[in-house]
């Protein structure tokens, strides 16, 4: 017979279990589209060619062409706001995590 002891010791955590799920729905991001104009200081001359630096791909899809086109587009001379923008089909997204908490502030 088992001693009522070593059985406890093998039953399964939930609270640890409940822990990794939602550290996983945290990392999950949303994504808004955003208007250009918001983000993006076009100045008044359109002539003028825009000079954006992008800081890498992420692993998000587009929700809207479902490439993995996305790139961040942190703060810069021409650029109001961070944003992740499409190389496919050019829109900006806004990136938030599910609790409303951007994912694009330093
Ligand atoms: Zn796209």
């Amino acid at each position: 017979m088992t001693p009522p002891a070593l059985e406890s010791r093998f039953q399964p955590q939930p609270q640890h279990a409940n822990r990794r799920r939602t550290g996983l729905v945290q990392h999950a991001l949303v994504l808004d589209e955003m208007d250009p104009a918001l983000a993006i200081d076009r100045g008044d001359d359109d002539s003028v060619p825009l000079e954006l630096l992008t800081f890498g791909g992420v692993r998000e899809l587009c929700p809207e062409c479902k490439t993995p086109s996305l790139k961040l587009v942190l703060r810069q001379k021409t650029v109001r706001l961070a944003h992740l923008f499409c190389a496919d089909c050019g829109r900006c997204f806004d990136a938030h995590y599910s609790n409303g908490v951007s994912a694009l502030t330093i």
